[in-house]
This record gives structure tokens, sequence and C-alpha cells, in this order.
């Protein structure tokens, strides 16, 4: 099997098997860890516009919820597998670990391709999902967020088909909602922001300098787009090259971000962005730069490519994009790795505040959630930093030893091992 057909479940439980031989876990808690502690499937008939029915598949599954309710995203897309659920279910567990925030971790999807879907489909699909899994939501038990090809409007149908069955409002059922319906200001940009904060933090602790420096950006949607802009803001970087599913460019001049996603708001993509050079994804992930932001899918970086990958720190905003093969060949090569369930955590971190602000029923200021989610981005940091330099080891395996070693203690204090 080449590595590239890997299947991310296995990779993630290849990850936690790593964590436990380091931390001594006894078998009972080591087992509990490799595997969700629940898993749904459910078949959603959805009748299309033209009045024909389609019945789509869908998946939700709370991995471990030992420090608090499940949490984590809901992603439509055709590839969609039980087995990447369950590995992006535990990557979440460890994520709300490593932030330390009280929420186990969770996830779910549906198999469909969303292009494909008119938005009065998309709503009956979203109202669906919710009619068949609502019994399962609860802001005290699990709380589905947006994830890759779903959006704030989705997660508002949702919400409404959830408080139309309970016949109450209940907005902490689900986050990433639109700010008129109970979301957070600060949610739309807070993945990329959070990976801004932990790479400014990383800079600092490797001695790199950021002004002016080059980055580039695979996946241009949600979170890379935000990554331009507050990687360009914050830090100072300059956009040299962004992809998506559809192709890529390249401009070593320089690409400002807001008229690249002009661009793909017009035409669909970012291809044929004017003064720019095609470029494939291969190429993009090898080019010559400080900042290189995977933040597209799963396996993107692996043993094939990994030692031809010459950025300096390399900021994982999508989940899974690198195999523990290419990990260690990064670490030879001394690429700073800030690892997915670290650095794409500013998400989860302002979902977990809208939650807060919903349960308060109290909201607050901008300012507010960006001084709070650096707080926590900072800490988290910290926390994994000390660790691998404690213990010699690459960033992500500190990072499993940092939120495992918290959701072993969890699922100790309950009793449960
Ligand atoms: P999105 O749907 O907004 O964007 C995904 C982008 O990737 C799109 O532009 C798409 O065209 C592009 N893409 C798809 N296949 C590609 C390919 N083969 N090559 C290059 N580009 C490709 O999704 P998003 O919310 O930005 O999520 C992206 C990644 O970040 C996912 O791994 C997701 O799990 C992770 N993530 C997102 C959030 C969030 O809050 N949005 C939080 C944590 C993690």
């Amino acid at each position: 099997m080449t590595e590239k057909a890997l299947n991310p479940f296995a990779i993630a439980q290849q990850q936690l098997d790593d964590a436990a031989q380091r931390l001594g876990l006894d078998p009972a808690t080591h087992e509990l860890l490799r595997w969700p502690m629940k898993e749904y499937k459910v078949l959603l008939p959805v009748r299309m516009d033209d009045g024909t029915t389609r019945v789509f598949h869908g998946f939700r599954i709370p991995y471990n919820t030992a420090r608090g309710p499940a949490k984590g995203g809901l992603r439509w897309h055709p590839d969609e597998t039980i087995d990447t659920v369950r590995a992006l279910a535990a990557w979440m567990t460890w994520k709300t670990a490593v932030v330390d925030i009280p929420l186990g971790g969770g996830k779910g999807g549906i198999v469909c391709n969303p292009k494909e879907l008119s938005e009065t489909e998309k709503e009956r699909l979203a109202r669906a999902y919710m009619r068949a899994l609502g019994s399962t939501f609860s802001v005290t038990r699990d709380v589905p967020a947006p994830d890759v090809y779903t959006t704030p409007q989705i997660m508002a149908w949702m919400m409404d088909e959830y408080e139309t069955m309970r016949g109450e409002h209940h907005p902490g059922v689900i986050t990433g909602k639109p700010i008129a319906l109970g979301g957070s200001q600060g949610r739309g940009d807070a993945t990329a922001r959070g990976g801004i904060y932990v790479t400014r933090e990383a800079a600092k602790a490797h001695g790199i300098d950021l002004e002016n420096k080059t980055m580039a950006i695979q996946g241009f949607g949600n979170a890379g787009q935000f990554a331009a802009l507050l990687g360009n803001e914050i830090l100072g970087l300059k956009l040299v090259a962004a992809s998506d599913s559809r192709g890529g460019v390249y401009d070593p001049g320089g690409i400002t971000p807001k008229a690249l996603i002009d661009h793909k708001l017009k035409t669909g993509g970012v291809k044929g962005f004017p003064n720019a050079t095609a470029i494939d994804n291969e190429a993009l992930l090898e080019l010559d730069v400080t900042l290189l932001f995977p933040s597209a899918l799963e396996n993107v970086i692996t043993r094939e490519n990994a030692g031809n990958i010459k950025c300096k720190i390399l900021c994982e905003l999508a989940n899974g994009p690198t195999t523990p093969a290419a990990d260690e060949i990064l670490y030879k090569n001394k690429v700073v790795v800030l690892p997915d369930f670290l650095a794409n955590a500013g998400g989860v971190t302002v979902s977990y505040f809208e939650q807060v602000q919903n349960t308060y029923n109290y909201y607050w200021e901008l300012w507010e959630v960006h001084k709070r989610l650096d707080e926590k981005m900072t800490a988290a940091f910290k926390a994994v930093y000390e660790m691998h330099k404690a213990e010699g080891i690459n960033m992500r395996q500190a990072a499993y030893l940092v939120a495992v070693a918290r959701v072993a203690e969890a699922c100790r204090l309950r009793g449960w091992t």
C-alpha cells in the first residue's frame, strides 16, 4: 500500500499508540482512547429540486467525552468515509485537550458533493441530518460546527430544525452560526488567526524573522484565505502562491490576498489570477518559502515529497496533512512543524467561546474574543514547546503527550479506567 492510500484513522491510531507508549498508559486507557466511544450512521432521504429523491449517507461520532461534551465540525464531501470521520473525531479530542477547553471531541459529515446541490437541496439535507441526529445533540452532549464545505448558513438551518424539534431556543446546540443568530464575533477567521498566533510564538522561539518573508497556501478556502490575510496583516508575510481544488497560482513578486479572494469570488477559483503563473499542488508544497500553510485535506505531505519541503515553518491549518513517515523526515530536516490539532485549534476555541456566550445569552466584543483566543493559543503553544524541549521529541509527539495525558487523567478521575 502506498502511504497516500493510508487510512487517516490508521494514522490517528498510530499517533496515539506512540503517545500511549511514551506516556506508559495502562492497556485499558490505551484501548479506550484508540476508538470512538460511540458512532452514529444515518440514511438521509432528501427530495431534490427535480422531484426525485436521493438517499445520502451521514455520520456522527462523539469520540470521547471524558473532559466535556463532544465538539467538532460537520464535513460535506464526496470522499467522506467513516474512517475519515473517526480520525477527525479523534483529532478533535486531542485538540480540545491541548488548548485546555472543557470539551471532548467529535466529528460528523455527509457523503455528498455540495457543489452539485442547489441552496434549497442543501437546506433540506441540513434539516434531514438534524432530524436524524437531533436527539443526540445538545449543549451538554455533543455540539457540531462547520468544517469543509459547510457554512454558517448550514449551521443556521440546522439550529432552526433543532429548535423546531425542541419547541424552544437552543442556540448553543451548534456553533459557527451567523452573528445575527448567536454566532460569536471573530469565529469566521478564528482557525487561521489561532494558527497565526501559534506561528508568531514558534518564530519567536526559533529566532525566525517573518517580516516581509514569503508564504504559500494550499487550499484557498475559509482557513487558507484568512491565513493569507492575517499572515500579511499580523506577521508581515508576503503571499507568493495559493491553490484550490481547481489549480494554483504563483507570483514571487507577491500576491495581494484581498485581490486573490475577490478573483476567487468572481471566477470560482484562484486559477487565472492576473500576472501569476500556474502552479500545481505538488510544486506549491515544495516552494522555497518561509511559511507553508497546508489548508485543504489529509495526507498531502508524505514520505515521497517530505524531503523536498523547503519551508522553515509548516503550519498545519488542515487536519492530517502530514503522514507519520513524513513527520520524521521533516524533523530531521529541521522544519518547524506546527501540528494540526495545535495549529488549527483557534476554530474550536472560538466555537467554545460561542457556546459560552450562548449559554450566558450575553455577547463579547471582537477585541475580547481576539484577546482570549491569543491567551489560549499562546498557552497551548508554550505547553507543547516545553514538552518538545524537555523530551527531545517533535512538536506533534509533544502535542500528543500534552493532550492524551489530559484526556487520560479525566478518564481515570471518572473511574473509567
Ligand atoms: P473550505 O471548504 O473552506 O476550504 C477548503 C479549500 O481546499 C477549498 O478552497 C478547496 O478548493 C481546497 N481544496 C480541496 N481539495 C484540494 C486539493 N486537492 N488541492 C488544493 N486545494 C484543495 O474548508 P476549510 O474550513 O477552510 O477547511 C480546510 C481544512 O482546515 C480542513 O482540513 C479542515 O478540517 C481544517 N479546519 C478547518 C477549520 C475551520 O474552522 N474552518 C477548523 C479546523 C480545521
